[in-house]
């Protein structure tokens, strides 16, 4: 009896462990228009979490328009990118992760499936600039998921646009309300700081001082002393905090979950100037690890049984051994090195024998890790993107759209002595999701589909590299690729019929639609009124 209450005892402080290390933890992504100030941002906060000592020492993972030299750079800085795409630490009682997703816009489908991994994002905005075209996309994603979001506006070091100004362009442009918790007082040379209208201290700026100064707290607003730390802006502030709070309502944190309401923040990552003020509020106030949907059931975190999914595939980090990385979301359970977990969509058993954690810009083997945390897990070509590891359980994560391509092209073997490698290669580039592929039905050639023209020249030169294989392209002059769907078989398949030659097939077997433009879709949907038209992969 007494041995069973021991072993209750014990089983129930060990499910209280379990449960506190969920709840504290926070994984998100940070996003932006490029040049925004991610990087910068996301140094700064690693800074603060003490997992790294120096500024300068993250990498941007950052393409130049079209530059093909940069990405081959970063090629040969794989390792680090690696490293850099996932980073942990420790901050107060929390434990931080925060995902890097690519700036460049031809590599959002990259970016968009990083998202499916996190908790909650944070959307960085040029206080000169305001919202740009890659901000409203991202935020597009963000808001299909109900992901919240909290913004920091930067910059404010740098003559910045009026700030209720700013604060309707987001809600309009990426329809979301927001709410100020911070204030800047002034922008350039005459930026004074930031109000921190959650703490109700006064944080001042000084672009002479490196260190961080601590916050001046005040009982109020109008408080006296106001005027001696920013003289006579202490009565404009006050006019602004007033309209700000006529004009916002309180903070509301449930609205903040629910992914309807955006808490902003002001500073300038640059001089890490507002930096922390965002940090511990998010810490405080974004999501612990969310549910996940499943093509079956919801998952919850606290779960016992072990579930995690594949969101991220980095191949040849080292061009001398073929060593592919994983990125496994954990979704529930506790994950245990060794044990043996079933791998989804193959019915196979895999034990993982050194999963490494993303500690900043090292990588370490680990014995477990919880729902919120990204494991690394050695792979050599088993795993794929959207592919399911669980303690037994046949469940399939959802959410990992392929969204329709926005340029086609035929792919051609350059080097007949080399076709073997060259489908190797092809097929490999197209699991770590690259790009997409299509096999036309009419006369059985492949087909990549990109977003940018850049992603075409990363295949070319990463297929030379990597596979010693050479491939040339054929422009297809294409308008987007459609997934069809129709509950009538005998439709389906004249519509097929009819369209023979533009029909292809994608990595999973599906029916593809290619339409030349815009027009000839239309006609095809007024035509074919129920046969469902899809434009991601996800329905
Ligand atoms: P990303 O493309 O969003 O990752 O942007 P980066 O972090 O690389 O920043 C782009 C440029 O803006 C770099 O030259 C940064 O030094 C600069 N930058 C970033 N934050 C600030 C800031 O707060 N103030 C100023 N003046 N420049 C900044």
């Amino acid at each position: 009896m007494a041995v069973s209450g021991l072993s209750g005892l014990k089983k129930y402080l060990s499910l209280m462990g379990f449960k506190e290390e969920i709840n504290r933890r926070r994984t998100f992504g940070i996003v932006s228009h490029p040049d925004a100030g991610k990087t910068t941002l996301t140094e700064k906060l690693l800074l603060f979490g003490g997992a790294i000592r120096v500024a300068g020492a993250v990498k941007s993972n950052k393409i130049k328009k079209g530059a093909t030299s940069d990405f081959m750079e970063i090629e040969r800085q794989r390792g680090i990118s690696v490293a850099t795409s996932v980073m942990g630490f420790e901050y107060r009682d929390y434990k931080v992760n925060i995902l890097d997703t690519p700036g460049h816009q031809d590599f959002q489908e990259d970016t968009f499936r990083t998202l499916t991994a996190v908790d909650s994002v944070i959307i960085v905005i040029d206080a000169a600039k305001g919202v740009e075209p890659q901000t409203e996309k991202l935020m597009n994603v963000c808001r299909m998921r109900k992901t919240p979001v909290m913004v920091f506006i930067n910059k404010l070091d740098r003559p910045s646009r009026d700030t209720f100004s700013l604060l309707d362009e987001i809600e309009e442009q990426l329809k979301i309300k927001t709410r100020p918790l911070s204030w800047p007082i002034n922008s350039g040379a005459d930026f004074k700081g930031v109000y921190n209208i959650y703490k109700k201290s006064l944080n001042l700026f000084d672009a002479d001082v490196q260190e961080i100064q601590p916050a001046i707290k005040f009982a109020d607003v109008n408080d006296p002393q106001l005027e001696t730390h920013i003289g006579n802006d202490a009565d404009e502030l006050r006019e602004e905090l007033e309209l700000v709070e006529g004009v916002y309502p309180e903070f509301d944190r449930e609205a903040y979950l629910a992914g309807d309401l955006a808490p902003v923040f002001f500073g300038s990552a640059l001089y890490n100037f507002g930096v922390q003020e965002l940090l511990d509020a998010f810490v405080e106030i974004a999501p612990s690890p969310k549910p996940s949907v499943t093509e079956e059931r919801e998952i919850k975190p606290a779960e016992e049984g072990f579930t995690g999914f594949v969101f991220k595939i980095h191949a040849n980090i080292d061009p001398n051994h073929r060593s592919r990385i994983a990125f496994v979301k954990i979704c529930s359970g506790r994950f245990e090195r060794n044990a043996v977990y079933k791998h989804i969509r193959t019915g196979k058993n895999m034990r993982i024998s050194s999963p490494t954690a993303f500690m900043a810009a090292q990588k370490e083997v680990i014995d477990e890790a919880f729902p919120g945390d990204i494991i690394g897990v050695p792979d050599n070509g088993n795993l794929i993107i959207g592919d399911t590891i669980t303690s037994g359980e046949e469940i399939h994560f959802k959410g990992l759209p392929s969204f329709s391509p926005e340029m086609f092209r035929y792919i051609e073997n350059a080097d007949p002595m080399k076709s073997k490698q060259l489908n190797k290669g092809i097929d490999q580039l197209m699991e770590e999701g690259v790009a997409q592929l299509f096999t036309s039905q009419f006369n059985g050639r492949k087909i990549i589909g990109t977003v940018g023209q850049l992603q075409f020249e990363v295949i070319q030169y990463r297929l030379e590299h990597e596979y010693n294989a050479k491939c040339r392209f054929e422009t297809l002059p294409m308008h987007k690729a459609c997934w069809i769907e129709c509950d009538d078989p005998k439709l389906l398949t004249e519509f097929k019929k009819r369209k023979h030659q533009k029909m292809a097939t994608d990595k999973r077997g599906r029916d593809v639609f290619m339409a030349d433009s815009g027009f000839i879709l239309q006609m095809a949907q007024d035509e074919f009124k129920d046969i469902k038209f899809h434009f991601t992969s996800e329905f």
